[in-house]
């Protein structure tokens, strides 16, 4: 099986240093292993992400020096495939509709105090025991998100683990055991938009073939719930090599404000790609 990688940036920004570093990280791990470098603009909220931003960050990609095989695949352009993979979900029963809101969650969960690796208050599963009907919902026009029972999606799987060729913010590396309980019951389709992340990243890993995922740490505990929902779906799992903080050349850790620097402001700035490079350390 030959090696397929991915750079998938949210362009609901401007693309920056930390950007930068990660795509040409992921192209270097690319051509050691001799694979395919695909390109994949996670656009499915198109309030944040408007084309124009998309089209950007092609264009800050181009003068960085990324090059991809292919097509560019605008995530938002397949949300009938994340459709799909939710009804897949529904027909194992693991879904259910939550009609919460993000006070009524915060005061649910104001009491338990726990948080996901997000930092955010963890779902108390107040509409997992309401059991409520979509089809009723829609027809009185009431918003509503769905979220994955996780109880029941894990007595489906059993335990799950994940090959990371890097490593966590705590150091897991190696055969890493994937516990997504921090998580609580994830949201898998917005109350917004009709997918999520979630959804979304691991229909398309699995439909671009992707063998393994570079990305940075802030996903790592992210991919648990990935393992779960590949598992469920009865999709391959891929390889996960994620990367740390970017660096500077001498190997301190660029502060905050340099790595969220606009990949156009240095640009502008006359910073050539080649002293980009230099700046952060490859
Ligand atoms: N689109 C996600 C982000 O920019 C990354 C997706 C991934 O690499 O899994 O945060
Ligand atoms: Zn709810």
């Amino acid at each position: 099986m030959s090696a397929v990688y991915r750079f998938a940036p949210s362009p609901n920004g401007e693309l920056h240093l930390g950007h930068a570093y990660s795509a040409l990280f992921t192209q270097a791990r690319a051509r050691e292993a001799g694979g395919r470098l695909l390109l994949r603009l996670e656009d499915i909220d198109r309030v944040r992400c408007p084309g124009r931003l998309g089209m950007q960050a092609i264009n800050d990609l181009r003068w960085i020096g990324f090059s991809w095989d292919g097509h560019v695949r605008w995530q938002s352009r397949h949300m009938e495939a994340h459709r799909k993979t939710l009804d897949r979900l529904e027909a194992l029963g693991v879904l259910y509709a939550c009609t919460c809101t993000r006070g009524d969650i915060a005061r649910a969960a104001a009491g338990a105090g726990t948080c996901d690796p997000d930092g955010s208050p963890v779902y108390p599963g107040t509409c997992r025991r309401r059991a409520l009907n979509c089809d009723e919902l829609e027809a009185q026009g009431v918003p509503f998100a769905r979220r994955l029972d996780l109880t029941r999606a894990l007595t489906l799987t059993g335990a799950l683990t994940f090959r990371e060729h890097g490593s966590g913010p705590a150091g897991e590396t190696g055969r890493v055991a994937a516990d997504p309980g921090r998580w609580g019951d994830v949201v898998l389709a917005r109350r917004d938009i009709a997918t999520s992340y979630h959804v979304a990243v691991v229909t398309d890993d699995a439909l671009q073939g992707i063998t393994c995922i570079t990305r940075g740490q802030d996903l790592f505990y992210a991919t648990a719930v990935h393992r779960v929902l590949q598992a469920l779906l009865g999709l391959p799992a891929p390889d996960y090599w994620h990367h740390g903080l970017i660096r500077d050349g001498d190997g301190a850790k660029l502060s905050k404000s340099i790595a969220s620097r606009p990949i156009r402001a240095l640009r502008e700035a006359g910073v050539t790609p080649e002293e980009m490079r230099r700046m952060l350390g490859l």
